[in-house]
């Protein structure tokens, strides 16, 4: 932990006379300017990843060429491996927009994220096995299956891709440089079932192209949950490293995988972040994403509360074993904590106590905390305004486009989509009235789907 620094706690280096924490105001506060460096910089690593592999941003073709006309229909089974939960769902698309969705919903428990692959695919065939049972289809009929698979896959088909990296805690043997499809093909088939998979879609561009459906103005998709990314229409004369047909195809959706943006340079990685860094289980990778995601902004906070107790500043120096477990202040306490504005601030003080053991806080401490999550909070939020800004002036379409956005952050945090819209007016000026941020919602359910009807057309 990095409280090590101080040689001893009675010198108070956070809190100032009058409350405010200047230090770490200082560290956390993103300029305009810085902002406006960052999109700048980011849209040349964008031109980049689309030239040549190895690059920063991934910007991995999806071979998804056509978004819905909107009259798509018939029923298609979605699966949906995000950050948390695994979800098996039957869309009905029944044209002019409108779908109609039965799912099962489990969670991933942290065995299997960290066991075997074999292990992993067989639990969802289980739970595919289950889910059609119970609204009485049989696991032998043929049907056409979306996958959603929320992690940098090398796509080579629209069915087929390998595993680059896992993010988000996961980490199954076995599974990296795989091909995903045959390993879910491979479990279906041995638990009985006569499913294949017939398309493989990343969760921002299922969420895009779900959200085109309605709205044809869309051509972004963005996911702010557990992890982060955003796929968006690229045209195909601008994805020189795309050698597959070029005949009769215009745009492609591009996966970008914005969160392993890492430029140091621009960043404000603070001390905070370099340590979640190092304790993850995918150190060096990731960056954007460790300070933009709920996956970790709850743990940056608590490394900052850490720290401010080492010094005596809060809590009167006094830890608690809870406040020492990694990820145990999680992301939905400082939600709690932002909308609390009682004057006491007595909802932050339930938190505190009832999920972290802090007992007989101040107002004072309950004020450094919120403040603190402010400070990770706005910061989260400006980086990704200044990515969804990268993206709009890469496409040029800085005069209409509609951005779908899902993810427990964007929609359960308090004041982040309204602190991307201000960062979005600092960068953007008038031009950002001429971008919609939509909230999407279950974009990786029914995109898969809608992916698996236009594939099967
Ligand atoms: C993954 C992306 C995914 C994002 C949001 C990231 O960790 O690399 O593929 O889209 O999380 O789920
Ligand atoms: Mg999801």
């Amino acid at each position: 932990l990095p409280a090590l620094r101080r040689q001893s706690w009675s010198v108070p280096s956070f809190v100032a006379a009058d409350g405010t924490l200047p230090r770490l105001e200082m560290e956390f506060t993103v300029s305009s300017k810085k902002l406006q460096t960052m999109v700048r910089h980011m849209v040349n690593e964008m031109r980049k990843g689309l030239e040549s592999d190895g690059h920063m941003l991934k910007m991995i073709p999806s071979y998804v060429v056509a978004r819905p006309a909107g009259d798509e229909t018939g029923s298609y089974l979605a699966l949906d491996l995000g950050g948390s939960n695994f979800r098996v769902c039957m869309v009905e698309l029944r044209g002019q927009g409108q779908t109609a969705i039965r799912q099962s919903k489990h969670m991933v428990s942290d065995e299997l994220k960290t066991g075997s692959g074999e292990a992993l695919f067989d639990f969802f065939a289980t739970c595919i096995a289950d889910f059609l049972k119970s609204i009485g289809i049989d696991p032998k009929e043929k049907r056409a299956l979306g996958f959603t698979f929320s992690f940098p896959v090398e796509q080579n088909a629209i069915d087929h891709g390998t595993l680059m990296q896992w993010n988000k805690g996961f980490a199954c043997s076995g599974v990296l440089g795989v091909d995903v499809v045959n390993l879910l093909n491979k479990a279906m088939k041995k638990a009985g079932m006569n499913i294949t998979a017939t398309a493989l879609v990343n969760d921002t561009v299922g969420t895009l192209v779900s959200h085109a459906y309605r709205d044809p103005q869309t051509f972004v998709g963005v996911i702010l949950g557990t992890g982060t990314n955003a796929a968006y229409v690229e045209r195909i004369a601008d994805i020189p490293k795309w050698t597959g047909d070029r005949k009769n195809i215009t745009d492609m959706v591009v996966n970008t995988e914005w969160g392993a943006y890492d430029e140091q340079s621009i960043l404000p990685i603070t001390s905070y972040d370099q340590a979640l860094d190092r304790a993850s289980n995918n150190p060096r990778k990731q960056i954007l994403e460790k300070m933009i995601s709920g996956m970790y902004l709850g743990e940056i906070v608590r490394y900052i509360l850490v720290d401010l107790v080492s010094t005596g500043e809060l809590c009167r120096g006094i830890f608690t074993p809870k406040l020492q477990t990694p990820y145990a202040f999680d992301t939905a306490y400082m939600s709690r904590i932002e909308r609390d504005h009682s004057l006491e601030l007595s909802d932050t003080k339930a938190v505190l106590e009832n999920m972290l053991d802090v007992h007989n806080t101040t107002v004072q401490d309950r004020r450094i905390v919120k403040h603190v999550c402010e400070l990770v909070g706005i910061r989260a939020a400006r980086l990704s305004a200044a990515a969804v800004a990268a993206i709009i002036t890469k496409m040029k379409r800085l005069d209409a486009c509609t951005v779908a956005i899902d993810g427990s952050v964007y929609e359960h945090y308090p004041h982040f989509a309204n602190r991307m819209r201000d960062a979005l007016r600092e960068l953007l000026g008038i031009m950002a009235e001429n971008i919609v941020l939509e909230q999407a919602r279950d974009g990786s359910g029914q995109g898969a789907a809608l992916i698996a009807a236009l594939h099967a057309k």
